[in-house]
């Protein structure tokens, strides 16, 4: 490694664990003998993207890093954990899910499977389940896919509103996903409501006035999905914009299944990540090269229904930022797994194993505007997965096995 890691965190390595204040402060640990320790700062380790250090350690105090570096030179701390030789990465950062709702959709997937093609209007089936759900029905079922998901590596989730479609129902999601996430998403515009089927027009307009008034204090995005079938592209900006007027910031379902205006759109509105991105132009690409979005993969989405691929390839390539996520849903990508998505972009996408891992957890935090999360360095968050394997490469290496042998969020082992 070079000698950059040490001159940065010499001063965190002397103030923390010694510092004049511990007596207050949250005892210091030290996770040593990591065989191989992902940090994604390229100022840090082998200077990849991963920003890779073979024999590491990290130490933790409170909830954030404070030291990284070779285990040797790891500082003094009151408690010392011994990763015994494996692999340590950051926290899975889920930046796409939808997991506020009820029902089941095994039916439509096995009939999928027998060949019928997947449409958006699918979701109507899990809009009328999730109304008629208790609150307390809706947090348990969101508390569940969150405990699946930390246990397979995911420590930051967003997720998001849309299957209840009225002013009442949409906050209700909102408020719910809000006990439970910091990310969360207001998506009333998910599909025309099947009691506005008539007046697609009369829906965009409860979605930009009351529906929006109710939602936007639960929320930080605003999202849509611009597809035929859904919302198209004036539409999807009128909903945009006035999500934006009331302080909530653009993210879109763009271009999945069709070619469209969705990904141009979220450019033009400096949108966080344009999601899905499976059906695009050499202008959608030019376009997403040249801003802050991110183009956010979900090949949870194509394995189950059987649909083509995005080409992850292409827009790694053309310098996008790409990030990889579950799209946990129950009609089109019912998979909290993250390790499973970055198996299937490898293999299928034309991502490097090196890529998949960085998308998974840097991609991820870039698609939520986060710098806190998806690393690990001097003050970020102390979110990390020790993986019962030498390198994060076996995520890719060795796909559906459970290689997921430690969780620790904001400091503490959860898992
Ligand atoms: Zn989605």
């Amino acid at each position: 490694m070079n000698t950059g890691p040490e001159t940065r965190n010499s001063a965190a390595a002397t103030s923390a664990p010694t510092s004049a204040n511990s007596a207050v402060a949250t005892p210091a640990t030290a996770i040593v003998n990591i065989a191989s320790l992902v940090t994604n700062d390229p100022s840090l380790g082998d200077e990849s993207p991963l920003g890779l250090i073979r024999d590491a350690a990290v130490v933790i105090e409170g909830d954030r890093v404070v030291w990284v570096g070779e285990s040797s030179k790891a500082p003094a701390t009151d408690n010392r954990v011994d990763a015994g030789g494996r692999a340590v990465i950051p926290g899975f950062v889920d930046s796409h899910s939808h997991l506020v709702f009820a029902g089941d959709r095994t039916a439509e997937f096995n009939a999928r499977m027998s060949g019928r093609p997947y449409e958006a209007g699918g979701i109507r089936t899990t809009v009328a389940a999730t109304r008629a759900a208790s609150d307390e029905a809706l947090s348990a079922n969101v508390a569940r896919y969150l405990r699946e998901a930390l246990a397979q590596g995911t420590t930051t989730f967003e997720t998001k509103s849309g299957y209840g479609l009225t002013v009442e129902d949409e906050a209700r999601a909102l408020r719910i996903a809000a006990e439970h996430t910091d990310e969360v998403t207001y998506l009333g515009a998910h599909i025309v409501s099947p009691d506005y089927a008539d007046d697609p027009a009369a829906y965009v307009d409860l979605v930009t006035g009351p529906m929006l008034d109710a939602c936007a204090p639960y929320a930080r995005w605003v999202d849509v999905f611009c597809e035929k079938g859904a919302f198209d592209g004036d539409q999807a900006r009128a909903i945009l914009t006035a999500g934006r007027a009331k302080g909530l910031h653009p993210r879109v379902h763009a271009n999945q299944l069709s070619y469209g205006p969705g990904v141009r759109l979220a450019v033009e509105l400096d949108a966080a990540s344009a999601d899905h991105c499976t059906h695009l132009t050499d202008a959608d690409v030019d376009a997403l090269a040249s801003g802050d979005t991110v183009a956010t993969l979900l090949p949870g989405a194509e394995f189950s229904t059987r649909a083509e691929w995005p080409d992850a390839r292409r827009l790694l390539d053309a310098g996008v930022t790409v990030a990889l996520s579950t799209d946990c849903n129950p009609g089109s990508s019912f998979t909290s797994s993250v390790p499973f998505c970055i198996a299937l972009a490898v293999r299928d996408m034309g991502m490097t194993p090196d890529e998949a891992v960085w998308s998974a957890t840097a991609g991820g935090a870039a698609a939520l505007r986060r710098t806190d999360i998806g690393r690990l360095a001097p003050g970020t968050r102390a979110d990390l997965t020790l993986l019962n394997a030498p390198s994060h490469v076996h995520l890719a290496y060795r796909p559906g096995v459970p290689l997921v042998s430690e969780v620790w969020r904001r400091g503490v082992r959860v898992v």
